[in-house]
Order: C-alpha cells, then sequence, then structure tokens
C-alpha cells in the first residue's frame, strides 16, 4: 500500500515523463534513503523510463556528513544507481565547518540552507538533470506551512505545498514524492525492508524555530489525528489576494543563478564571508512579517510565543 500511494502521487501529479534524468537528492537519512529505493522500484516495477542518479552534497561537517555519505556510497552499490557528489568547498570555497568556525552556532543554519539549495542545482545542471525529486515528507511540509504562516512569508507559503516547484523557467523543476506520506510510515517502511540510512543529527542543528512548529502539530494531532493532511491541504487551496506582491524573479549579476535581488542571497553571504563580515545578508526577513522597530531575535520570540499559547489553548497540560 505504502509504495501503490506513492506511485498514485507521482502519477496524479504528472511529475515525471519517459525517458528524464531525475536527480534524487540522497543525503543518507531515513527520507531520502527510501526515496531513492521506491524511485528505484516504482521505476522498473510501472516501467516509468527514468535514468535515475543519486545527488549528493557535502557540506563539509566532519562527523556527520562524512558518516552519512558512507551511507549514500553503499546506497549507490544496492541499488546499482549512479551517483554525483558535490561540496560547498569546491563550489564555495567554504565547509559548513570553516563557517561555523567563523560565525559560530547561530544562523549556521541560513548559510547551509542557501547554500545547498544552490548546490542542488549545480549539481543537477553538471549531470543535466531535468528533474530533482526530494524526501520532503507530509510532516516537513505541514510544518513549513505553519512557519511560513507564522513569519507571513506569502511567497514561500504559495510555493511550499506545491508537488513540483520550480521558481523560474529555466530552473530545474523540484518535485516531493512523498509529499502525502508520512514520516512514521517512512520509519516503518525502512524498518520494514531493513534499509541502510543513517539516523544521527547534523551536529550543528539548532532547529529550534522549526521544533516549535513541530511540537504544535505533533499536540494538533493528539486532538485532531488528520491534522498533518489537513494542514498540508488548507496551504493548498489557501488563496493569495490577487494584489498581494510577490518578489520578481530575475538573475544574480554575479554568479547568474535565480534571484530577485541583484545578488543572490548566496552571493551576499558569500561576500560578508570572505570580507570577514559573516553577517552582511543575514537577518532579512519578508515585510509582511517584520514588524516596525523588531529585530530579528525580536520576532522569532514573537513566533516562538504565538506557538506556546497555541499549544497551551489546546491541552494546557501538555505545555510546561
Ligand atoms: Fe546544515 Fe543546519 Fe541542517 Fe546542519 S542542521 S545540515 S548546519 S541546515
Amino acid at each position: 500500500m505504502f509504495e501503490e500511494e506513492i506511485h498514485q502521487t507521482i502519477i496524479s501529479g504528472n511529475l515525471f515523463s519517459s525517458g528524464e534524468t531525475v536527480a534524487i537528492g540522497a543525503s543518507g537519512g531515513k527520507d531520502s534513503t527510501v526515496l531513492a529505493y521506491i524511485m528505484k522500484l516504482l521505476n522498473e516495477k510501472y516501467d516509468y523510463g527514468l535514468n535515475l542518479v543519486l545527488l549528493s552534497v557535502d557540506e563539509g561537517i566532519t562527523g556527520y556528513r562524512d558518516d552519512s555519505l558512507e551511507t549514500v556510497k553503499r546506497n549507490k552499490e544496492q541499488y546499482s544507481l549512479p551517483l554525483k557528489i558535490v561540496s560547498y568547498q569546491e563550489l564555495y570555497n567554504w565547509s559548513m565547518d570553516s563557517i561555523v568556525r567563523q560565525i559560530g552556532m547561530k544562523n549556521n543554519c541560513t548559510f547551509c540552507g542557501v547554500f545547498r539549495r544552490q548546490a542542488l542545482d549545480r549539481g543537477a545542471n553538471l549531470i543535466k538533470a531535468d528533474k530533482i525529486c526530494t524526501g520532503h515528507n507530509a510532516d516537513d511540509i505541514a510544518e513549513t506551512v505553519i512557519m511560513n504562516i507564522l513569519r507571513g512569508d506569502i511567497a514561500r507559503l504559495r510555493r511550499c505545498t506545491a508537488i513540483t516547484t520550480c521558481s523560474d523557467d529555466d530552473g530545474i523543476p523540484r518535485c516531493k514524492p512523498l509529499k502525502y506520506t508520512y514520516e512514521k510510515e517512512i520509519v516503518m517502511y525502512a524498518y520494514f525492508k531493513n534499509l541502510d540510512y543513517f539516523s544521527t543529527e547534523c551536529i550543528y542543528s539548532p532547529n529550534a524555530y522549526r521544533g516549535y512548529a513541530r511540537a504544535y502539530i505533533k499536540d494538533l494531532e493528539q486532538v485532531r489525528p488528520s491534522s498533518i493532511l489537513d494542514i498540508i491541504h488548507s496551504g493548498e487551496v489557501m488563496c493569495i489576494k490577487e494584489e498581494t506582491k510577490m518578489p520578481v524573479q530575475t538573475h544574480c549579476e554575479r554568479c547568474g543563478y535565480i534571484s530577485s535581488n541583484k545578488l543572490c542571497k548566496a552571493c551576499i553571504l558569500l561576500e560578508g564571508l570572505n570580507k570577514g563580515l559573516p553577517k552582511l545578508g543575514i537577518g532579512k526577513t519578508p515585510k509582511t512579517y517584520r514588524t516596525e522597530g523588531a529585530s530579528n531575535s525580536q520576532n522569532l520570540v514573537h513566533v516562538q510565543t504565538v506557538l506556546v499559547r497555541a499549544r497551551q489553548k489546546l491541552a494546557p497540560e501538555m505545555v510546561l
């Protein structure tokens, strides 16, 4: 059933066409390992006619990514799929270890997230992929919906529930075949199939903000078990007012990557790192979310307070 549901998601969402090269974002974690296994299985069972390639990003995190990449290398042999690895060091001349040495453990995920998104695109370009598919599951998407609502980030709110997103005509489309698959199902499937995956958390993971959204959704699920799919559905049908200003997509003047400003976020962050001013480019929040005179940390506290209050209303005894 698990496999058939994902097949139905792929077919009804028109995710792929025969003959395409599909890069599977592979981190060695449970989601991407299950995704790689299922894509290979369904491609053969239903004759999708896809050319599948594992694509990994090496952020340069000693004791975490080096170990998880060993898992991906084993998956490459186990599933007989080619593997391409791109690293932050070769793309940006910085590893996450060296970035954290410079900026500390605050904002490190901002650098990592911006660089990873671009690295996946660059890797997919190198292998001439037509599509990128990632292992985002239903829980991830519901959390992102809640986070984007609380941040007032309308542009991301609109994109985050789309099963296929493409920020520009010449960008590589990204799709999420596990969009409607619960994290619990993925863990059980990986266990049942005895899949080889890596389950350690990143050593630089603070993840506080997402953690609040996750805890809130877990509470919601106790009073309404369908909450995760309901939130995704709400995100899908949410109407954004016509007059709402959306960022205009153009290309970065420096590296050519898709951007809504003259310079893309990765180039601004890199410039800050190279000049010894790592805070340059950090901390922009959507105007709709920013309150007059409030700093980012004040805004984050505001979001956390909203979530804690929501959880208290839901079940006061659950919140310490
Ligand atoms: Fe990168 Fe942060 Fe994720 Fe670690 S937790 S891999 S630093 S985004």
